[in-house]
């Protein structure tokens, strides 16, 4: 058992559309407001980066993803024009999963016919909740009706692998509402479901008013609770709780996330993109160093991002090589968010395992460790532990 580094070339592609049509208070993400008019560029912009980063490879891409933002506010021509050019200057498995995230106003059975006829075999909703109180105090700018009827488009349209997202400890609603928004969830039958907890994140207008006192934040108790109840229910519906927040039936998890989840290399191009390729990748960048692997990030406004892709740049604002043992680390944290675990890579790391599943918080089966339900509660305390072995 030795440290191992990333092993692959990338074999996915992630790609940010940066457009909403407006900001939600507790999102940080990097997003344009009024994004109409830079469609044509920003699309033009990000082709210009993927030949760069292809560099006249051959890579044979698994999962595409586009995420945002809201990737379905780009024009159907743009939307097409992109995908056309992904589809023909990558090589492509047969078992391509294109996901395309997209938030519930205003979808309709047109809409995602054409999504599939371009080639989108999997749809992510941002439902968040099926009750309208919480999805006021959300700020979403989407009913449960609307919710609903984005879901109900989906299955006329004939998508047969449906991802819907769902924020819980969410304050001032009882989990009453929780449970209630998930069970009407679990009637429309998704493939795939995400239950994220509220998180304030810093410099959000959301962490400005819990800071102010004018909002409570989400409590423990709550998070707790609900955790719980998710994993229950969707566990009687038939729902693998695969990873910590992932939940899907039998052949639908997300590919495209079980890359991030196992430490694997993936492409990332546009605003506020963030990539992570194999040591000896760097040269995708135009990046010269070594270590573990190399993270790099994206300028974050889609303005400046077409800019610096016009001057000839890559869009690029930052990078870090890790060492082997962050990247060991990040594997470790990520692979114990896994219902299958993560492989332990020495003798040390084993024995520590061990003592953990005497205190009940990991099952070892040879050399894999998965958290128990005990331990998926103190998850980042078992990372330090392991990595530390
Ligand atoms: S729609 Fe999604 S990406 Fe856009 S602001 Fe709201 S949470 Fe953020």
């Amino acid at each position: 058992m030795t440290a191992e580094t990333p092993p692959r070339s990338p074999r996915s592609l992630y790609l940010h559309i940066p457009f909403c049509s407006q900001r939600c208070p507790y999102c940080d993400f990097a997003i344009n407001l009024s994004g109409e008019a830079l469609q044509d560029r920003y699309v033009g912009a990000l082709l210009e980066e993927l030949k760069l980063l292809r560099g006249g490879t051959r890579i044979e891409l698994d999962t595409v993803y586009l995420g945002g933002g809201t990737p379905t506010l780009l024009r159907p021509e743009l939307l097409e024009r992109l995908l056309s050019f992904v589809f023909s200057q990558f090589s492509l498995s047969g078992s391509l999963e294109v996901t395309i995230e997209a938030n519930p106003e205003g979808i309709t059975p047109e809409m995602v016919r054409l999504w599939l006829s371009l080639g989108i075999n999997r749809v992510s909703l941002g439902i968040q909740s099926l009750d309208d109180a919480t999805l006021r105090w959300l700020g979403r700018g989407h009913s449960a009706s609307s919710a609903v009827d984005a879901i109900r488009s989906c299955r006329v349209a004939g998508l047969e692998n449906l991802s819907c997202d769902l924020i819980f400890a969410v304050p001032d609603q009882d989990s009453g509402g929780f449970e209630a928004s998930l069970r009407r969830l679990l009637q429309f039958h998704p493939e795939h479901v995400s239950c994220y907890e509220l998180t304030v994140e810093q410099g959000t207008p959301l962490q400005r008013e819990v800071k102010a006192q004018r909002r409570t934040g989400p409590s423990v108790d709550a998070y707790l609770r609900e955790r719980r109840l998710a994993v229950e229910l969707l566990a009687g519906a038939g729902l693998d709780q695969y990873e910590v927040s992932n939940y899907a039936r039998s052949g639908f998890q997300s590919q495209h996330n079980l890359t991030y989840w196992k430490g694997l290399p993936y492409l990332a191009a546009g605003s506020g993109a963030h990539g992570f390729l194999a040591p000896d990748e760097g040269w995708r960048l135009g990046i010269q160093g070594g270590g573990g692997g190399l993270r790099y990030w994206h300028l974050r406004d889609a303005a400046t991002y077409i800019r610096a892709i016009a001057a000839g740049g890559r869009g690029i604002r930052g990078h870090e090589w890790l060492s082997a043992a962050q990247v060991e680390l990040e594997r470790l944290a990520c692979g114990l968010r896994l219902s299958e675990g993560v492989d332990l890579q020495s003798a040390s790391q084993l024995a520590r395992a061990r003592e953990l599943a005497l205190m009940g918080l990991v099952e070892i089966a040879g050399s894999t460790v998965r958290a128990t339900t005990g331990g998926v509660d103190v998850l980042d305390r078992l990372t330090l532990e392991l990595s530390a072995a």
